[in-house]
């Protein structure tokens, strides 16, 4: 089984770097792409309370017959539960669907700045992180200026932050600024959500000179800048392929004309305009 190395989060906690994402992937299908999953050798799963999936994450976790802490778990506030007297109350549900004590990271889903809850929120997040109902806590789709506010109003810096994050927009500034932080940078649509990325001649060249696939190889591009990545799929085979990136390494000149895909364009919407909920 492939070995999946970990990245130590500011709170000591260990988060394996590949992980399996599972937006957009229907509830009833849920548990058994989660168990093939964990079968291949996956110990960390993504869901979010707005994927409304977690009860199969919770389902194909108990059925693993692995202790539960042999697999990492991050749930996801939704956008509607911000707030004091909302956000612990839908940790409470989180955990009831998933069906456990405790989950080891959540993460306020997006900051939906022009409501101004964001700070509010995190001090939710810091009180239930005081009372041991969740391990770690961090952020995604947050910008440079909410972190930053953040760390000017707040007393815990986020272990991580979820942003989309690909070749085509590798995110360098809010790279460096996780990096000069301490925060990890987890990767979402790692494989730019398969629209057009992996079909990209020059990702299909290094995967054809290197006998793997253009998935494995723009993970891999992931795993070597030290992102945790979390790419999606119900393909039992591509499940499998896209945890076999361990046995083989991109070099210099490989990771250059990765790089070279820089666009600066997102798939999704900005951070600061989304205002779902
Ligand atoms: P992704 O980049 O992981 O792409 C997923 C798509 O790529 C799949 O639907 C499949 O069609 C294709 N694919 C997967 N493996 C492949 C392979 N080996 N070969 C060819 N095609 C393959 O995009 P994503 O699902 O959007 O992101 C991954 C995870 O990130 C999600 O499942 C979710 O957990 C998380 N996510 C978080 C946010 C957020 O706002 N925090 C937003 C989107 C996704």
């Amino acid at each position: 089984m492939p070995h999946t190395p970990s990245v130590t989060l500011n709170n000591g906690v260990e988060i394996p770097q590949l992980g399996f994402g599972v937006f957009l992937i229907p509830p009833d299908e849920t548990a058994a792409a989660v168990t093939t999953a964990i079968e291949a050798g996956y110990r960390q799963i993504d869901t979010a309370q707005g994927y409304r999936n977690e009860k199969g994450v919770g389902e194909a976790v108990a059925g693993s017959g692995l202790p539960r802490d042999e697999i990492f778990i991050t749930t996801k506030l939704a956008n509607g539960q911000h707030g004091h007297d909302r956000a612990a109350a839908a940790l409470e549900a989180s955990l009831e669907r998933l069906g456990m004590d405790t989950i080891d990271l959540f993460l306020i889903h997006w900051p939906l700045p022009m409501f101004d809850r964001y700070v509010e929120t995190w001090r939710v997040l810091e009180q239930l992180l005081a009372d041991g109902r969740i391990r770690s806590i961090g952020v995604s789709n947050f910008e440079i200026e909410h972190l930053e506010r953040l760390a000017a109003e707040t007393d815990i810096t986020p272990a991580l932050n979820q942003v989309e994050l690909h070749p085509e927009f590798p995110q360098e500034e809010l790279r460096a600024y996780h990096g000069a932080h301490g925060i990890a940078t987890e990767a979402w649509g790692p494989l730019g959500q398969n629209r057009g990325l992996l079909d990209d001649d020059s990702v299909v060249g290094l995967a054809n000179s290197k006998d793997r696939t253009p998935a494995q190889i723009v993970l891999r591009w992931h795993i070597q800048i030290g992102n945790v990545v979390i790419p999606k799929s119900v393909t039992p085979q591509r499940i499998q392929e896209n945890i076999d990136i361990f046995d083989f390494e991109l070099d210099e000149a490989e990771m250059e004309v990765i790089a070279g895909l820089s666009r600066g364009r997102r798939l999704g919407p900005h951070p600061n305009e989304f205002d779902l909920v």
